[in-house]
C-alpha cells in the first residue's frame, strides 16, 4: 500500500462511486494496515456508528471495523472477511453512515460465521447472531459495492426516494465546485 496521510481519511457518501467498487483482498499485513485500522475505529466512534468498511473511507481493501457493544474493549478488525452458513431470516432497521438520514428495512440471515483474518494475519472464525451478524453481512456488503439501498423494499425505496435526491445533488454540488 502506497504511504499516505492518513489523519485525511473521512468517511464518503453516497453516491460517491469507490462506495460501489468490489474491494481488493489485503496482502500485507504490516505497520500501515493497522494504522488505517485505528483511524477507521476513531472515525467509527466519531460518527457514532457499530461498523465502518474500508470503501466508506475511499479505500479498495476487503477490510472492515466494528464495535457491537459500544464498550471500549469492543473495537473488532475483520480483514479479507467471508460470511459463511447463513441461517434462518431476520428484517430489522439499518442505517449507514455512508448514507446519512436514511434508515430501512433490510432483511438478513438471523446467524451466520464469518472467517477473516486479524490485523496480524491469523485466521479468524467466529460464529454471530442477531445485531453482530446483521453488522458482519453489512460490512461486507461494502467489500462488494453493495449497499442497504440495494436491499431495501418497495415501501422505503419511495420513503426514501427525496433524501436520496438530495444527497445525489449534494455530491454533484460538491464535485463540480471544486
Ligand atoms: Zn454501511
Amino acid at each position: 500500500m502506497a504511504k499516505r496521510h492518513h489523519e485525511q481519511l473521512a468517511i464518503i457518501h453516497y453516491p460517491d462511486p469507490r462506495l460501489r467498487r468490489a474491494a481488493d483482498p489485503v496482502r500485507h499485513f504490516d505497520g500501515e494496515l493497522a494504522t488505517v485500522a485505528e483511524r477507521m475505529l476513531q472515525l467509527m466512534r466519531d460518527a457514532k456508528g457499530v461498523g465502518l468498511a474500508a470503501p466508506q473511507v475511499g479505500l479498495g481493501l476487503r477490510l472492515f471495523v466494528m464495535n457491537a457493544t459500544g464498550e471500549p474493549g469492543g473495537d473488532e478488525v475483520f480483514v479479507n472477511p467471508e460470511i459463511v452458513d447463513p441461517q434462518g431470516q431476520r428484517e430489522a432497521e439499518e442505517g449507514c453512515l455512508s448514507i446519512p438520514d436514511v434508515h430501512v428495512q433490510v432483511r438478513r440471515a438471523q446467524r451466520c460465521r464469518i472467517v477473516a483474518h486479524d490485523l496480524q494475519g491469523r485466521r479468524i472464525e467466529k460464529s454471530g447472531a442477531d445485531l453482530v451478524a446483521r453488522i458482519w453481512q453489512h460490512e461486507t456488503d461494502h467489500l462488494n459495492g453493495v449497499l442497504i439501498i440495494d436491499r431495501m423494499g418497495p415501501g422505503d425505496r419511495i420513503a426514501t426516494r427525496n433524501t436520496l435526491r438530495e444527497l445525489e445533488a449534494r455530491f454533484v454540488r460538491k464535485s463540480t465546485g471544486r
